[in-house]
């Protein structure tokens, strides 16, 4: 029987899309053995500069978080890569909770900075 293809969810504010970017070339290989969603801007530069194939939602401050957690709450995605810019504050502050929140809820991997996706993806813990 195939294997059924797990989804990961990435996402970065504007202070860490250069390190999505980076994360995503380091470990293209292993990323390309999953469906791929991601908001609209981290999504378009993970086609653009790593040649990924991505779902794109919403931009974030659009509704792709509240998109994204809609997803995670239903089942369908194995882990979240969400990348925070700890140091600015975003307009969608209470969207970014709630993926957080509903990632909690229903106990799905959640990593929020390179180092613990980076653990996750090279552990082939998701
Ligand atoms: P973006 O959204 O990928 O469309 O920039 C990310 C975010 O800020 O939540």
């Amino acid at each position: 029987m195939a294997d059924i293809v797990k989804t990961l969810a990435l996402i970065a504010h504007d202070g860490k899309k250069a390190d999505m970017v980076a994360f995503a070339l380091q470990y293209r290989d292993r990323l390309m053995n999953y469906r791929l969603v991601a908001t609209a801007t981290t999504g378009r530069l993970l086609e653009e500069k790593c040649n990924l194939q991505v779902q794109r939602m919403l931009s974030g401050p659009h509704g792709g978080d509240a998109q994204i957690a809609a997803m995670v709450a239903e089942g369908q995605i194995e882990a979240v890569f969400f990348f925070i810019d700890p140091l600015t504050s975003q307009p969608h502050d209470p969207d970014i909770n709630s993926l957080l929140r509903i990632c909690n809820v229903h106990n799905v991997p959640l990593a929020t900075n390179p180092a613990t996706a980076a653990y996750l993806v090279s552990t082939k813990a998701v």
